[in-house]
């Protein structure tokens, strides 16, 4: 819900103010799924906003939960019918967002299934903010809990390349009269839009920075993710250090493991190499990811063991991220790419 358009549309039918901080409550706090639940509201109000003010910007066509992990996903059918994807997960203690920024994506990594349906459109602000609202929405009706906790832009799409939306919505999250998601708690994953970090960090100083990196020769990498063409690892290298001279913030980076693609010996010398070559390389994470080829396949642990102990034998700091959802096809674009 675009909480503005609300305001503008209670203002202009000339009701009072605190009528704002009802409507607010109601689908901020309590996390109404429609209007008639707004007991505070006046019957005749309801019934309007019901009629011009949907809570939610599209419809939840599905909902999938995974038997084996604490993670379901949601297929959302836009206004358009455009269809997109979005994940709640709790990897630990807290619930987590995994939302959409793109309808498709320009950049075709050859490892996505949201490459394969190549670009749509991007998405508003508000498709974004609502998938973090409807999941909120879920986790109360299912009484789960009544707090998402952080927000990753890890899926469908480039979220730097639809930077406006992106940026707005992170901000809207992380207002207090709004979800209230910390601006620590918000995570913004690119394929490596290096021109764009400067910017980012003006914009969103506070939120974590995620690389997907996934190679660190540049030949390999430009197959893997034909966005290294563009800015390829040296930019990728100096936008990095101009990031972490501004922010001083830790920035990960994204490696998934796909065997006897990159995961051999050479691959560990290589990204080591290269993280060196780094100002204030300290400052830089690598996050393992047994890549999810999706049918419910995975790249064997060992193979991801192997990896880690190889970076960590050369001081690089790492950690193995929990695969889940692999039953649910949950790595970005699978659900939405399938064919009905
Ligand atoms: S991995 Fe991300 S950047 Fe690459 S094609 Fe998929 S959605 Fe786009």
């Amino acid at each position: 819900m675009n909480f503005e358009r609300v305001k503008q549309y209670i203002k202009e039918a000339g009701l009072p103010n605190f009528r704002i901080a009802q409507v607010r409550d109601a689908v901020f706090k309590r996390g109404i799924t429609s209007w008639e639940e707004a007991s505070n509201l006046p019957a005749d109000l309801r019934e309007r906003l019901n009629r011009e003010q949907p809570i939610l910007s599209f419809q939840v066509t599905k909902v999938i939960c995974s038997k084996r992990d604490k993670v379901a996903k949601a297929l959302l059918t836009l206004q358009d019918g455009l269809q997109i994807e979005t994940v709640l997960l709790k990897p630990q203690d807290t619930w987590s967002v995994c939302v959409s920024s793109q309808v498709g994506c320009a950049l075709r990594c050859s490892f996505c299934s949201t490459g394969k349906m190549g670009f749509k459109r991007d998405l508003t602000q508000e498709e974004i903010t609502d998938q973090v609202l409807m999941w909120y929405q879920y986790i109360r009706r299912e009484k789960l809990g009544d707090r998402i906790s952080s927000v990753v832009f890890m899926g469908m799409g480039e979220p730097l390349l639809n930077y406006l939306n992106v940026v707005k919505a992170a901000q809207d999250l992380s207002h207090p009269d709004y979800l209230n998601i910390g601006a620590r708690h918000i995570s913004i994953s690119t394929s490596g839009i290096a021109d764009k970090l400067h910017k980012l960090a003006v914009d969103l100083p506070q939120a974590n920075l995620a690389i997907s990196l996934h190679n660190a020769d540049n030949a390999e990498r430009s197959k893997l993710m034909p966005v290294n063409r563009r800015y390829d690892l040296d930019d990728l290298k100096k936008a990095l250090e101009e990031y972490i001279a501004m922010t001083g913030r830790q920035v990960f980076l994204e490696y998934s493991v796909l065997e006897n693609v990159n995961s051999r010996p050479e691959h560990i010398r290589k990204l080591a190499d290269w993280i060196y070559s780094i100002k204030d390389n300290y400052l830089l994470h690598v996050n393992l990811i047994a890549c999810n080829l999706g049918r419910g396949e995975k790249t064997e642990d060992r193979v991801v063991k192997e990896f880690a102990n190889g970076l960590k034998a050369m001081g690089i700091g790492v950690t193995i991220r929990k695969s889940m959802g692999n039953d649910i096809l949950a790595a970005c674009g699978q659900l939405a790419s399938q064919k009905k």
